[in-house]
């Protein structure tokens, strides 16, 4: 039975600068990870819902692009003073919708808000090129322009900082914003939509609309919209793309990840697994950058299987709210049965449970236990698939070489992480491994807002990645120019 807290949080469309009725019967429960309680409903907006959006975003367009660039930019300002007067509320909901806890809410809202930094110098990023006298008294420039009407379509791990990769560049470039966030978590966006009318937004220029697949898709199938900003699970990055691309849209396609962490036999052992800990069973390891194979290189396999396990097993389970937890629920009771199932799957492919979190370890909640996978073989499915859950994986190799053929017979190429002291191992790995976000004894290897967050082969489709100088080329489009004057 499903337990369902009094008071629900409201979750409407955002279309126009109103809060719409729901129009639609069709909803999607929100759970608290932590107690299973619904705590809102998500209404499954389609094809209605979307053109309404388009249209309002349509309308807002020509004047928002009109706009002075200066003026979009003192509006991000004031957008990004709010956001930071709010942190802790939107830290706290992030906490409530998705599970992780308090520290990583805030570092996900502090990451989304540097996304506005960056857009706050949009007068800059928006300069063209010149170059004066390219044959005698003729010059060539190019201008940037925004393309239109855009959308984001957003996942549930990172609901306030994935829709602020793009949500900040796309409107500070003049184009209006349509956002589909995860029908999971949709109270962050909705709060994020109100901060932004409250710090002076035009109405259309930001349109929310709820909703799942059917929502995706008449965002794809929409001809007035521009491009699309995907970030979600690889077959349906795949989909987006295709579907998008084939209906002459832009699209860049963020996807799913699988990301190993080598460890050299000379890495600073203590630092190394704490490290490693965080980044495979933070946020519950439903992280795009969780590294979730270690790869153990020469003799430091038994070693770091005893301390990693040591150390995984003393973590504190419990909620997001509790400053002393450590290991946070997986955001769904399914994806739970989904974690447990590839923990059998391990076990019926040889590998050895050395850390066993199948039980779950609270009787509330979607709460999984920390599990370690030793001698996992290349060849494996855990060895290759996203789990998306608390669980690391162990392969033992021989030499870096190795590791780096390992890692590269991955079908995904996000990230992947190098623990050592030794400069040429890592120059070799930089030059080697096929992974487009690198990490130095780092296990999390999140680029700064003002560089692109880089997967590569199946992590990513497209051409321009989000955020840097990437985001602002997807958002805009150029003209270039060539003068002479005849008088
Ligand atoms: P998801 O693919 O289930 O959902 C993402 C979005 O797609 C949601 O808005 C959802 O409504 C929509 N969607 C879901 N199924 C669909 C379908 N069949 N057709 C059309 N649309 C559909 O992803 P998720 O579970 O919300 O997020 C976790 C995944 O996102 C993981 O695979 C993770 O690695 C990935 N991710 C990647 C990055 C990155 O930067 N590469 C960042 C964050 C998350």
């Amino acid at each position: 039975m499903q337990k369902e807290r009094e008071a629900l949080r409201e979750v409407r469309n955002f279309v126009g600068g109103v809060w719409e009725e729901p129009g639609s019967e069709a909803t999607e429960p929100v759970y608290d990870p932590a107690t299973g309680e619904v705590i809102a409903r998500t209404p499954l907006g389609g094809r209605g819902e979307l053109d309404r959006a388009v249209a309002a975003a349509e309308e807002a367009f020509p004047g928002w692009a009109a706009t002075p660039v200066t003026e979009r930019a003192r509006l991000l300002f004031r957008f990004k003073m709010l956001l930071e007067e709010h942190s802790d509320e939107l830290a706290a909901l992030v906490t409530l919708e998705n599970g992780k806890d308090a520290k990583d809410a805030a570092g996900e809202v502090r990451r989304g808000i540097e996304v506005v930094e960056f857009a706050c110098g949009m007068p800059s990023l928006m300069m063209g090129e010149t170059v004066r006298d390219v044959a005698r008294g003729v010059d060539n420039a190019s201008y940037k322009y925004p393309l239109g009407v855009v959308a984001a379509i957003t996942p549930f791990n990172f609901p306030c900082m994935v829709p602020l990769w793009t949500l900040p560049v796309a409107i500070g470039a003049g184009n209006a914003y349509i956002l589909k966030p995860s029908e999971r978590t949709p109270l962050s966006a909705v709060r994020m939509a109100e901060l932004l009318a409250e710090a002076g937004l035009p109405d259309g220029v930001l349109n929310v609309v709820h909703g799942g697949r059917e929502a995706v898709d008449a965002v794809l199938d929409h001809p007035g919209i521009e491009a699309v900003s995907f970030v979600g699970s690889q077959p349906v990055a795949e989909h987006v793309y295709k579907r998008g691309t084939d209906a002459g849209k832009r699209v860049q396609a963020l996807a799913g990840a699988k990301n190993s962490m080598i460890v050299m036999p000379d890495a600073v052992m203590d630092k190394s697994v704490e490290n490693i800990i965080s980044s495979a069973f933070g946020n519950a390891g439903e992280r795009c950058l969780a590294g979730s194979v270690v790869v153990a290189v020469g003799e430091v396999g038994d070693g770091l299987v005893e301390r990693l396990k040591e150390r995984a097993g003393a973590m504190k389970v419990g909620p997001g709210s509790d400053p002393e937890s450590e290991l946070t629920p997986l955001i769904r009771d399914v994806h739970r049965g989904k974690v447990r199932g590839y923990v059998d799957l391990g076990e019926e492919e040889g590998a050895e449970v050395v850390l066993d979190g199948r039980e779950p370890p609270r009787e509330e909640g979607f709460f999984f236990g920390p599990t370690i996978l030793d001698r996992v073989e290349p060849g494996m499915r855990v060895a290759r698939e996203e789990i998306f859950g608390p669980v690391l994986s162990v392969v033992r190799v021989e030499d870096l070489d190795e590791a780096v053929e390992f890692t590269n017979g991955s079908p995904f190429g996000n990230a992947c992480s190098i623990y050592t002291e030794n400069g040429a191992a890592v120059r070799r790995f930089r030059e080697t491994v096929e992974a487009g976000m690198l990490g130095v004894n780092t296990g999390v290897a999140a680029p700064m807002a003002f560089f692109p967050f880089n997967g590569i082969k199946n992590s990513f489709y497209g051409d321009l990645h989000a955020t840097g100088k990437d985001g602002v080329r997807f958002f805009t489009e150029n003209k270039v120019e060539v003068t002479r004057w005849f008088s």
